[in-house]
This record gives structure tokens, sequence and C-alpha cells, in this order.
């Protein structure tokens, strides 16, 4: 009997301790937004590379309003983001360097000078920075590209012009030669005109292939942009960056907050298809 009642006292004790242990966790448990749970950068998780092109009020799939890329900007800034360089996307990738707490990176391609009037004093108001991948021959040359005293005042403050090539060439149409030119010419304008050694490129229409990544590679690039739908991560190809457009759609905000929450979280769990 003695017996019967020493395993019943356990039974008891075990009992109320569980019951303790599960009320404890129950209120400290908070109810965490989906964004942070999303957004923590950890070895698994995805990088989102945005890649806009004009930011105007022009009826064009390419242009976002002003107007929804200010939204766009306010929600990450107040859901926490912090915008990255193309170098500290690189060193994530190459040496497992840290980011900052819900890290995005901005990029535009083409180089347009609505990127400096329209984009720029939003994203400077939320201490953003930002990506242009400038078609070189076309600054100074068509009036609605950037001029480079715009492209060096967005360098002095944070922000990374890049090559998207010499004149826009498709590369998986153009031979070797050609290739090469369109990618030293645009890496000696950089340099000429902005004093940087450009390390990045992001391929015109996004076309590339594994040769041309050799080629931009023997030009003296550290990494290449697709548009490739997927986020970065640490097993990324430094020659076949993925990112992840922002069109004007019907529904803009609401397209721009599904690619930036989900994203991450199908890369991880894999149900983006390759
Ligand atoms: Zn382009």
């Amino acid at each position: 009997m003695d017996e019967y009642i020493q395993k019943y006292r356990l039974f008891i004790v075990a009992g109320i301790i569980l019951l303790a242990v599960g009320l404890i966790a129950f209120m400290g448990k908070k109810e965490e937004p989906v964004v942070h749970q999303v957004a923590k950068s950890e070895d698994h998780r995805g990088v989102t590379v945005l890649n806009y092109h004009k930011i105007d009020n022009t009826f064009h799939s390419l242009s976002v309003r002003p107007e929804d890329f200010e939204k766009q900007m306010k929600w990450l800034s107040q859901h926490g983001y912090h915008t990255i360089t193309p170098d500290q996307l690189y060193a994530f990738v190459t040496n497992g360097a840290e980011l900052p707490d819900n890290p995005v990176m901005i990029t535009f391609d083409d180089g347009y000078i609505d990127n400096y009037k329209n984009a720029y004093p939003i994203m400077k108001k939320y201490g953003f920075v930002g990506t242009i991948f400038v078609v070189t021959t076309y600054l100074e040359k068509y009036p609605n590209y950037l001029t480079w005293d715009q492209a060096r005042e967005l360098e002095a403050n944070g922000f990374s012009i890049e090559s998207h090539t010499a004149t826009h060439k498709s590369m998986t149409e153009a031979s070797d030669d050609q290739i090469m030119e369109e990618l030293t010419k645009s890496k000696a304008m950089l340099k000429e005109k902005l004093g940087k050694d450009s390390c990045f490129i992001a391929y015109p229409t996004g076309t590339y292939n594994l040769h041309i990544a050799q080629l931009v590679k023997n030009a003296g690039y550290k990494a290449g942009f697709t548009i490739k739908y997927d986020a970065v991560n640490r097993n990324s190809n430094v020659y076949a960056l993925e990112r992840v457009p922002i069109f004007h759609t019907e529904n803009t905000n609401k397209d721009f907050l599904e690619r930036v929450l989900y994203l991450p979280l199908m890369n991880k769990d894999g149900w983006v298809k390759k």
C-alpha cells in the first residue's frame, strides 16, 4: 500500500511541476511579429536583394511611383530593416561575416536620374543606402540618366555606384571580345569618374551563363547580380547572386510586402523552385 501512495505522490508532484512550467512558459510567450521571425539573418536564412529600376510616375512596370517607394521604405524602417552594401553582402557570402539585424539590400539598375531625384531623398530620410548599377556611357549622354556629379554625391553619402556594363549589351548575344570590352570599359570609366575600383556588376537583362561569369571574374569583378528570383544565402554563387524585382503593379505595395516577407522563409524551406 505504501508503495502505491509513494507512486501517487510522485505523480502529483510531477503534475504540479509540469503545470507550473507550462504556466510560466505560457505567460512568458509574447506574440512575436511575423517580420521579426522572418527577417533575422541567421546562416540558413536568405538576404533579400531588392531590384528597382525607375522611381517615377510614368505608367510603366519598371517605374515604381515615388509615393509607393516611400511607403515601402517607411515599412522597412518601421520594421527594423538595415540596408547593406555590396561589400557587406560579399563578405557575408564568402567569409561568413555578420550582418546587421534584418538586412536588406536595395539596388537600382541602369542609373536613371530619378534614382537621385526621387529615391535618394526618401532613402536618406530613413538612413538607408542603395546600390546603383549604371550603364556607364549613358551618364551625361542622355538626360534621363544620372550625371557623374550626382553619382559622386551618392557615393559620398554611402551609396555604391557599380557597373551595369558600358552599353547594356545583352551578354548572351555578344562575342567574348565584346563582353570583355563592356566589362573593362565600364570598370575604367567608374575608376576615372569616381576614383573607385568597381568590383560588382549587374548583368544587363539579367542574362548570364558560366562562361560569362568566368569573363566577369577575369575582368576583375568580385561578384555579379542576376534577376534570379530568390534570396542570397551563404551557399549563393557570388557570380550569380539572386535578386527580387519590385515592379509597378495593380497592387505594388502588397506585392512588395509578399516578396519581402515570404521570400526568406521560402528560401529556408526550399519552396522556391530553382
Ligand atoms: Zn538594365
